[in-house]
């Protein structure tokens, strides 16, 4: 987290993995500024401002160092620890003009590593918040490493050439900063900068370790032994008070009394001594910590956190098991688990090291070797989204298995989750939290609605394989290892004994997929193979008395005939012998995947090595099935065209922004924005809700309702109660419809008034819409995924159908429309039986737009649009809220450490 709270004073990575610091200057900044200046070289500054003179420097280190005027800012990279000005980055434009020039500088020795990029990221943020519409920055032609920066951007740039001066027009406003090219650019950078910081911790040239004393049964010398046992290539030393030699290896008292510093420093002294011990590693210089260690108080924690950030460290832990790399090039084994992970494709985090050896001895047994292993306990800084970007740049890990209590940062799990999973299989338990623990969560309805809806289908569309046990993730595991993903879902059972057969059948539908009866072809085929008395549909029983090459020739035909995806085998030992040895005798892997189940052997799951590979061997049906299921689920993941995510007109952020921080400002601890502002953020988003007055007594209700009456069908308008602890007005009675003319409207208020009592603060008067299909559309946040959009039929029946679909953000044109099409409201909004079809264009448009809203705006945690009426000619919202809860106002996408 960033401890000095304010927006612009961020620690951040640049493309080399080295901390900066990123910080608004103050008027103390300005000999360092001065400083970096002088340190150019003369072409760096010819660069910068188109001459030479110490003059524009003195200038420019006095309008930086004094505080911003409205139009204009600054912002510094320093080195970690702060004294260096390493990169300076301004905007100086008119206040109230929408533009500003931009000028950056970077000291000769910081450039190539990101700097520049880095500063113009978060600069654009903060010129968007001083409404800056559009930056211009002048650049010499040959300034080649600017020009790179700011195409790196993934910004529409515009381009003008004139006597060698460059100018390029950088848009702020409109959909670019929110559109996916500059967001999957920012991603890409961020990605390369994490993996980069990364290195010293999973293939350091020399470690130490802290910690391992004269006890043998130690912590720290379980680390040293395991550290020694896999034979790390690097140099190793101990770090101990008064020992010269701890089992073997060179000992010394402190970090800078080492001859050589460590990359790596393994951390397992007692709580107390952990902050000091940090402090002195990250002033020599050490780049990456393990603290197995537990946390210890929190001024202890405090202190670790800001020795990390300072020095620029990175660090796994504290409170872990420890890492491990397994390339030969490393060979690092800095765990206190007695499990030595065997070098393979795994990559492997956990949180609790109990959960990391139990799934390291798993993996052991099947014989997937790992190719990294962090338990990262409580996560000060490496997080589960960083291993996932590590091994998204590893050549050697094929696999991601992550088994974490909580992911960090939600909306950056699910984007990163999405782009590894492209290359390489993310797998993950989820348990599924309890439905009371999230109901806890929200109020309202689109928060209610989160419980009903599958979260397996949120992780399946972040392309995330979910199990619900680590047993079952370590079956899944194993198909996926060991066989080819199926291309779809129908599955061939071939059992030896009946029963197991249907047995398995019917797991496999459990599971979701189908046993389709085979082609009349393939079914005559396999009778003249299998004796008489064998069933030769699907499943397929050969009856106890098939030898083993007749069953393997079977799995062949059934493969060929192409019916099916894959094969299940149900095989039990017969009096003739064992059919599975059979199977093992054969090919491992053919072109569709083969499971065997086996319900005699006792593991859940074993690798058996067949002729070239391995066959996945299930002890019972269900997990062979659901493991095939989730195997089919990816494939389709794969397949599945992606969609794109629109670009919106009309969408007004730092409105949006500015409306969430001025309702934040007087309500610190959040809640339900107001009518007015409610109305408002939409409007920013653009959805206009349908038009509303407030109105405080009865004849105020009468004199709004006679402005809005001829909007309302036939004239009419409609009441509701308002007040901030009203959630569900027509619960109370609050909500009274097709009211006309004045008695009518006084009636209502009256009778509003006496039945929601002291609760009501005001009444809304709004014009009675046409009919047409109630529907409800919201967001709400998953604790792991990030923000979601909801859909489902609406109005006040919505809690009783519990019938919603959701989608991660950002919401693809194939999101909205399967949120539409699969809803049980589709018959009625696509117009069933000669109806009408309703808007279906508008209801998409606002789906696409409560996504950038929620995505936008972070401190957003709850929407709730319910009803909207959806009619042939458009779509009216007539009941809108939303909710907001503090969150430290920053960019969701720019590059920063927690
Ligand atoms: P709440 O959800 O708090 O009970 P709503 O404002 O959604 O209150 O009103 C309840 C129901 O009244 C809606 O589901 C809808 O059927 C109907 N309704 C509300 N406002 C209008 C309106 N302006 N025009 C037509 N029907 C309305
Ligand atoms: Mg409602």
């Amino acid at each position: 987290m960033n401890e000095l709270g304010t927006p612009h004073e961020v620690w951040a990575l640049a493309a080399d993995g080295e901390t900066v610091l990123l910080r608004r200057p103050n008027p103390d900044d300005r000999d360092r500024i001065l400083a970096m200046h002088r340190a150019m070289s003369t072409e760096n500054l010819h660069l910068r401002f188109f001459g030479a003179s110490d003059t524009s420097v003195r200038e420019t280190a006095e309008r930086v160092s004094t505080p911003d005027r409205a139009g204009c800012g600054a912002l510094l990279a320093l080195t970690h620890d702060g004294d260096e000005v390493i990169g300076v980055v301004e905007y100086n434009g008119e206040a109230g003009s929408g533009t500003a020039e931009l000028a950056l500088a970077v000291a000769d020795s910081w450039h190539g590593r990101g700097i520049g990029t880095l500063l113009i990221e978060h600069v654009v943020a903060m010129a968007r918040a001083d409404k800056v519409r559009t930056l211009v920055a002048d650049t010499l032609a040959w300034n080649r490493p600017m020009l790179r920066v700011l195409e790196d951007l993934g910004l529409p740039i515009r381009n003008r050439l004139d006597a060698g001066v460059l100018t390029c027009v950088i848009p702020l406003d409109g959909d670019d900063l929110t559109t996916e090219r500059y967001l999957t650019a920012l991603a890409r950078r961020e990605a390369l900068a994490d993996v980069a910081g990364l290195v010293p911790l999973f293939a350091p040239r020399s470690v130490a370790v802290a910690g391992a004393g004269h006890r043998a049964d130690s912590v720290g010398r379980a680390l040293l032994r395991n550290l020694k046992a896999a034979h790390y290539t690097g140099s190793l030393a101990v770090l101990h008070p008064t020992a010269t030699e701890v089992d073997g290896v060179p000992a010394f008292p402190t970090p800078d009394r080492l001859p050589q510093v460590p990359d790596l420093v393994v951390v397992a002294v007692p709580a107390g001594a952990v902050p000091d011990l940090v402090e002195n590693c990250g002033r020599v210089g050490v780049r990456a910590l393990v603290v197995v260690t537990s946390g210890g108080t929190p001024e202890q924690a405090a202190r670790v956190h800001d020795s990390v950030r300072r020095h620029g460290m990175r660090m796994v832990g504290p409170n872990c098991l420890g890492i491990a790399q397994t390339d030969p090039a490393t060979a690092l084994n800095a765990t206190f688990g007695w499990v030595v992970p065997a070098p393979g494709g795994a990559g492997v985090a956990v949180q609790s090291g109990g959960v990391g050896i139990a799934l390291m001895e798993q993996l052991n047994r099947l014989g997937i070797g790992v190719s990294t292993f962090a338990s990262l306990g409580d996560k000060y800084d490496v997080s589960g989204n960083d291993m996932l970007q590590w091994w998204q740049a590893d050549t050697r890990t094929t696999m991601a298995i992550l088994h974490l209590e909580s992911f960090g940062n939600p909306r950056k799990f699910s984007r990163i989750a999405r782009a590894v999973g492209r290359t390489k299989p993310v797998l993950t338990v989820d348990a599924g939290r309890s439905a009371a623990g999230r109901r806890a969560a929200g109020s309202h309805t689109a928060a209610a609605v989160t419980p009903t809806v599958a979260r397996a289908a949120l992780f399946r569309q972040a392309g995330v394989t979910a199990a619900q046990t680590l047993g079952d993730l370590v079956a899944i595991a194993a198909l996926l290892y060991a066989q080819p993903l199926p291309d779809g879902a129908a599955v061939a059972v071939i059992g030896n004994a009946g029963g197991a057969g249907v047995l398995a059948a019917d797991a496999c539908v459990d599971a979701g997929l189908v046993v389709p009866r085979f082609g009349a072809d393939l079914e005559a085929e396999l009778r003249a193979l299998l004796p008489a008395g064998a069933a030769c549909a699907n499943p397929v029983d050969t009856t106890a008395t098939v030898d083993g090459a007749t069953l393997r020739r079977c799995v062949d035909r059934v493969i060929a005939a192409g019916h099916v995806d894959a094969v299940v085998l149900a095989l039990a030992p017969t009096a003739l012998g064992d059919p599975l040895g059979d199977i093992l005798a054969g090919p491992a892997v053919r072109k569709r995947p083969v499971l065997v189940i086996a319900p005699e052997r006792a593991a859940a799951v074993e690798l058996l090595p067949a002729v070239g590979g391995n066959v996945p061997v299930y002890g019972d049906a269900r997990t062979a099935a659901v493991a095939l299921a989730h195997a089919h689920e990816r494939a389709m993941w794969l397949t599945r065209p992606r969609g794109t995510v629109p670009a919106l007109p009309d969408v007004d952020r730092s409105l949006a922004r500015s409306i969430a921080a001025e309702f934040l400002l007087r309500d610190p601890e959040g809640g339900w924005l107001s009518p007015r502002e409610c109305a408002r953020m939409l409007g920013a988003y653009g959805i206009e809700p349908t038009p509303w007055r407030e109105a405080f007594d009865a004849e105020e209700a009468v004199a709004m309702a006679r402005e809005l009456a001829p909007l309302g069908a036939e004239g009419a308008v409609v009441l509701k109660a308002h007040g901030p602890h009203l959630v569900h007005k027509s619960d109370v009675g609050g909500v009274r419809l097709r009211l006309i003319g004045d008695d009518a409207v006084r009636e209502a208020y009256t009778d509003l008034a006496r039945r929601v009592g002291v609760l009501m603060e005001r009444v809304i008067v709004q014009p009675m819409a046409e009919s047409g299909v109630e529907l409800i559309a919201g967001v709400t946040q998953d604790e792991v995924l990030g923000p979601l959009v909801v859909f489902g039929l609406g109005g006040v029946a919505t809690d009783v159908l519990g019938d919603h679909g959701a989608r991660l953000t950002p919401l693809t044109d194939l999101d909205a429309r399967s949120l539409l099409v699969g809803s049980r409201g589709a018959p009625l909004i696509y117009g069933h039986r000669g109806a009408v079809p309703t808007d279906t264009a508008g209801i998409e448009d606002i789906l696409h737009r409560l996504s950038r809203l929620a995505d936008d705006i972070p401190q957003l945690v709850e929407a709730d649009l319910n009803p909207l009426i959806a009619r042939p000619d458009g779509v009216t919202v007539v009941d809108a809220r939303i909710r907001l809860a503090p969150r430290h106002e920053h960019d969701p996408y720019l590059r920063r450490l927690r």
